[in-house]
């Protein structure tokens, strides 16, 4: 059995299948999760619910976060499928590519930042504020960071700051929703080759330059963080919570690599 086992989990921001929800999904599936899916557009809707079939799932609703009656209507067709929720994976993040390459005064504009931040850091407290009235009594929220939160680093950006604002936003849920037992995490993923980081400016330098520098001298795959996502949201990480983990091979820890 697995350590999921009798879990159901909304997984939010699977878009095709180098996705790190995709991971996520697969690890839960496989530890014995039951899993619902979403799609953004109607475009990726036939690749997500095909996706989802192969983990045995039928779930699959329409949902564009950054729209609160979307994120309620979704709620409201989950509650006919299912009474409660024990885990909400939130992977998902966009900013206007042209927000992504080059200096960042440059490019940072009013409008690009507001959308950065609301897409993905805002989009994370509003799954938790219209879904909190499904969550278990052991439930557990994660979402999706990246090291430009603490960091700068070339061409990320208006999303360095907008991940800032996520893993606050992890502390300040973790804070409130504890005490009704809810555990709210990040993990911090090392650069994987995705939809969404293709738009970053100079992405396959970076993925090239962290495979040779890191510790354990690769980049970190989408099975790697989908494994660490499934402990965090299981029964087996139940002391831990406001927290943001590196899966990153230990890039994060390294000063210098010569
Ligand atoms: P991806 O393109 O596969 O996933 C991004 C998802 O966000 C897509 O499913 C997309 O549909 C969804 N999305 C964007 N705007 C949306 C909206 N308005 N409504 C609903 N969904 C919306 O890319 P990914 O790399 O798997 O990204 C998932 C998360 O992982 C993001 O938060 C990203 O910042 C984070 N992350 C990625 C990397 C990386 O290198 N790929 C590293 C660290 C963190």
């Amino acid at each position: 059995m697995g350590f999921l086992a009798g879990k159901r989990a909304l997984i939010v921001g699977v878009a095709s299948e180098r996705s790190i929800a995709w991971g996520i999904a697969q690890a839960m599936a496989r530890e014995g999760a039951s899993l619902a899916f979403t799609y953004q557009t109607e475009r990726l809707g036939e690749r997500v619910r095909d996706m989802a079939a192969q983990t045995g799932s039928s779930i699959c609703l329409p949902l564009d976060v950054a729209r609160d009656d979307d994120i309620q209507g979704m709620y409201t067709v989950l509650a006919g499928n299912w009474n409660t929720v024990d885990i909400i994976v939130h992977s998902v993040a966009f900013a206007p590519r042209e927000q992504l390459a080059g200096s960042y005064l440059d490019s940072v504009t009013r409008e690009g930042f507001q959308i950065a931040h609301d897409i993905s850091s805002y989009s994370f407290a509003a799954l938790a504020k219209y879904g909190r009235q499904l969550l278990s009594p052991s439930s557990a929220l994660l979402t999706l960071s990246y090291l430009g939160a603490v960091r700068s680093i070339p061409n990320y950006n208006v999303m360095g700051p907008a991940k800032a604002s996520l893993e606050a936003n992890v502390r300040f849920m973790a804070a409130e929703l504890g005490a009704t037992g809810t555990r709210v995490n990040a993990i911090s993923a090392g650069p994987i080759k995705t939809l969404a980081a293709a738009g970053i400016g100079g992405f396959r330098a970076m993925l090239q330059q962290v495979a040779t520098t890191t510790p354990i001298r690769r980049n970190v795959t989408i099975e790697d963080v989908g494994n660490a996502a499934a402990f965090l949201c299981s029964d087996l990480a139940a002391g831990i919570t406001g927290e943001i983990l590196y899966v990153d091979g230990g890039y994060s820890r390294v000063g210098m690599s010569l």
